[in-house]
């Protein structure tokens, strides 16, 4: 259900809604638009009585929204959503792309710092390093836990980038949140629902990775858990699912890019890196995605990655890496530059 307010509806009688709706056992999820308030309302109490919100002074009117994701969707929200990072330029969502890079595991000071070095010289705004690995065999290097975030909390310091990093349970969750800028969820986790639940708890924003064999569905509804507990900073990426194809390691669906973009307000990124699994695919498809209209790309470089204790296959070089951020640049300036075109055509 949504509410929507008329254009000049005061903050009091926003606030007034609210707490009808709160005292009616619901949720409300206040929403500012470019033009309007609206004003979600979640919860399993069964239908809401609409004509007790319709009548409250402010009150457009009250719409049911017929799709299982409801927070989530651009019915409730028609904007973009763009997330800040506050004593940065560094955006996600908005018109600039934003480019996260660095290893898939923080391995050592050394080895992270001079990862850092070499991406953020070549441009890209955020830092990404796993302090909490989720292996498939519980032999191989599970992540430097405490120790790794502390190394990528002084990485921001150093280089002022924001910092993403994997939280792989609740108590991995409560260290990344009070060391880390963006909280990612795995794709092995898409599907945790206490951990989404956990997640949407938290005031640090969530990269939502698809899970491998998730459809649009499962994947906007998972999203739609972290939003549900009132955490709206919701970053989606695609990194590829499983099918039959055994040239990659998984199969980079970006099809998916538009199709998350015309039914939710949410930004959703593309790591070419987990999508393809080989090195030598990560540009191409980096473009690729780009061209498609992914917001920004999630990609792993590392300094040596044929010494890397996870996914040195599909890790870049640093010169690979630069050679990307300047192709990506270029055809992300001629979509803006059509789009600018189109836009004033209208
Ligand atoms: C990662 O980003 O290193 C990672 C483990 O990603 P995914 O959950 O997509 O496999
Ligand atoms: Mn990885």
């Amino acid at each position: 259900m949504l509410v929507v307010m008329d254009a000049h509806a005061s903050e009091a009688q926003v606030r007034a809604v609210c707490e009808k709706v709160e005292s009616l056992g619901y949720r409300a999820h206040p929403i500012p638009g470019a033009q309007r308030t609206a004003i979600g309302i979640t919860g399993n109490q069964g239908l809401v009585e609409v004509a007790t919100l319709e009548e409250m002074s402010g009150v457009q009117e009250v719409i049911r929204v017929s799709k299982p994701y409801k927070l989530v969707s651009r019915d409730v929200k028609p904007d973009n959503t763009v997330i800040r990072f506050s004593g940065t330029e560094a955006t996600i969502g908005g018109p600039d792309l934003a480019i996260i890079a660095g290893p898939c595991a923080v391995e050592s000071r050394e080895q992270a710092f001079a990862v850092a070095e070499q991406v953020h010289r070549a441009g890209a705004q955020f830092f990404r390093g796993g302090a909490f690995k989720p292996r498939t065999s519980p032999y191989a290097f599970q992540g430097m836990a405490l120790e790794g975030l502390k190394i990528l909390a002084d990485i921001r310091q150093q280089f002022h980038m924001p910092v993403v990093t994997e939280a792989i349970d609740h108590e991995s969750l409560e260290m990344v949140e009070e060391y880390a800028d963006v909280i990612q969820i795995g794709a092995r986790n898409m599907q945790n629902f206490s951990l989404l639940r956990r997640a949407g708890r938290s005031v640090r924003p969530i990269l939502l990775k698809r899970g491998m064999a998730a459809t649009l569905d499962e994947f906007l509804m998972a999203a739609e858990y972290v939003l549900s507990e009132g955490n709206y900073n919701v970053i989606l990426c695609e990194r590829g699912v499983r099918t039959f194809a055994d040239h990659t390691r998984n199969t980079l669906d970006l099809s998916i890019v538009p199709a998350v973009q015309r039914l939710s307000h949410l930004p959703i990124l593309v790591d070419p890196s987990h999508g393809t699994g080989k090195r030598d695919k990560v540009i191409p498809m980096s473009l690729a995605a780009v061209a498609a209209g992914a917001q920004g790309l999630v990609v792993e470089v590392h300094t040596d990655p044929d010494h890397a204790l996870s996914d040195g296959n599909q890790s870049l070089f640093p010169e690979q890496f630069a050679q990307l951020v300047g192709e990506v640049q270029q055809i992300s300036a001629v979509l803006r530059r059509n789009a600018s075109r189109a836009s004033g055509a209208r």
